[in-house]
């Protein structure tokens, strides 16, 4: 499972991180992006799953959805379009900038000391 070893890699990061710090992870916080190709129920499933026996076992998982965000450098407008189509809107330009969506990122994490 794709998610399950997302999970696994940032429970990882996190440790890392805490093992500088001490304390226990009560809360981590992440942003996934529509275009990320995680599913965030499968990654809440994952997470808990992933959790249980490490450090952060009982910790809370925040999941921020982000949204499609694009650029149309042809009309120099930003759309929030569907995943399927991302052509713009005004001017069907099919090659847009994507500037949100791809997220997949740990954003913050609390601890308690
Ligand atoms: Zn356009």
């Amino acid at each position: 499972m794709h998610e399950l070893s997302i999970a696994l890699s940032m429970i990882e990061q996190i440790e890392q991180e805490t093992a500088k710090r001490g304390g226990k992870v009560e809360a981590v916080y992440v942003r996934v992006g529509v275009l990320s190709g995680v599913d965030t129920q499968a990654l809440r499933f994952a997470y808990d799953l992933a959790c249980e026996g490490s450090g952060l076992a009982g910790s809370r998982l925040e999941i921020e959805d982000i949204p499609l965000l694009v650029y149309c450098p042809q009309c120099s407008s930003t759309h929030e379009p569907r995943p399927q189509n991302i052509a713009c809107p005004r001017c069907i330009t099919p090659e847009q900038e994507i500037l949100h969506g791809r997220e997949l990122e740990v954003r913050a994490f609390e601890i308690v000391q």
